[in-house]
């Protein structure tokens, strides 16, 4: 078969004639040639193949079919091009099966998912069941309507896609680099007894540790941490408490603030007063209002994203309040996770002060629902 390929052209007025016609026709003259080379002498031989052919005559060789390309000058060159084609051909027997059957399936494959693809376009939208067709429409109103109302979607969002931040209040250094122990309280002698960051880390620990629990994505965030700048997150609570200075009169209470830059009513504020509402159903402390500079112009405000909703509880007053700020961070870690579920989930509202509803800048203060204790109370 590859002799009769190698002579076709030169041979075109025998096409007529069949392969094994001309095979045996090959042979006889390549077994007359080979007789012949052998009786003359090597001369012959170079003269009949020109030097730029010697290799391709020793490919030949090696292949068995030397012979035949024994012909006048013009047959050379054309062995030489048609060579690599029979090799080609060869290649791919020994998996022909395999490879055939495997293709079969892939044109099958692919030409089922084409024609499905087509159809799609010519396909009667009746064809699908009315009845699906109006369920479908009806669940998918429904959803819209919950949301415009503020009522939570059926189908929750995970809660590893929602991020919380706990800031522990003076927690590492400080802007210009120094330790930061907040405030603190002294003995007699103006040796430090008590620090704030201490309170704040104790409790921030314990509420990281229990929204982690809750499959929250919660990140523990220092007082100057660098990734407060543009800060994102569906809430941010910084853990503060407040001075040891004596006053001369009784100065205690828990404080809650929002920067002063963000609306009231807006969600800041609505983490604020869940924060708040939780904490004074826990904690045996008074809500105070002495709002400062430092909580209401935080340099977190400056720092974070505009849209992250962010707010600063001070625990209490480290003098008048100290045994409620050191006896017991369990009880305040738990009080300030019920309140940030309160604006993350819609729950724990048992007092709320908030008008359901939207607020001009966007935000939906969600309707109250039956509250669902995450703790026992
Ligand atoms: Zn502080």
């Amino acid at each position: 078969m590859s002799a009769d390929k190698v002579n076709e052209q030169p041979n075109k007025d025998e096409s007529e004639h069949s392969a094994s016609a001309i095979f045996v026709e090959l042979m006889r003259q390549a077994a007359a040639k080979a007789v012949s080379s052998k009786s003359k002498s090597g001369p012959d031989d170079a003269g009949k193949s020109p030097p730029g052919s010697a290799a391709a005559a020793d490919h030949s060789a090696s292949a068995g079919v030397t012979e035949v390309s024994l012909e006048p000058d013009a047959v050379a060159p054309e062995v030489k091009r048609i060579r690599p084609r029979r090799w080609i051909l060869r290649r791919p027997q020994p998996s022909s099966m395999a490879s055939g059957f495997l293709g079969t399936i892939f044109v099958v494959v692919v030409s089922t998912a084409l024609v499905a693809t087509l159809l799609m376009f010519f396909v009667n939208p009746e064809y699908v069941n009315p009845a699906v067709v109006r369920g479908l429409q009806l669940e998918s109103e429904e959803i819209i309507a919950g949301v415009a109302a503020g009522n939570p979607t059926p189908v929750r969002t995970p809660h590893w896609l929602r991020r919380i931040g706990i800031i522990s209040g003076h927690r590492g250094k400080s802007d210009s680099g120094a330790r930061d122990p907040g405030a603190i309280c002294q003995d007699e002698y103006g040796n430090s007894i008590l620090e704030e960051a201490d309170i704040n880390f104790a409790v921030a620990t314990r509420v990281v540790a229990s929204l982690e629990g809750m499959n929250y994505g919660v990140e523990m965030l220092d007082e100057f941490d660098p990734r407060l700048n543009d800060y994102r997150a569906d809430a941010l609570v910084s853990i503060h408490a407040n001075t040891c200075y004596d006053f001369g009169e009784y100065v205690s209470g828990y404080i809650v603030a929002i920067s002063e830059a963000r609306p009231e009513f807006g969600a800041d504020a609505f983490l604020r007063e869940c924060i708040a509402e939780n904490y004074g159903a826990y904690v045996p402390l008074e809500r105070s209002y002495n709002l400062t500079a430092d909580m209401t112009d935080n340099h977190t405000w400056r720092k974070i994203h505009p849209l992250t909703p962010g707010m600063i509880l001070e625990l209490g007053y480290m003098l008048a309040d100290q045994a409620v700020l050191t006896e017991d961070p369990d009880l305040l870690a738990r009080a300030i996770v019920d309140g940030i579920l309160c604006f993350m989930e819609n729950v724990n509202r048992p007092t709320s002060q908030l008008e359901p509803g939207r607020h001009p800048s966007g935000y939906v203060i969600p309707a109250m629902v039956t509250p669902t204790p995450i703790f026992g109370r």
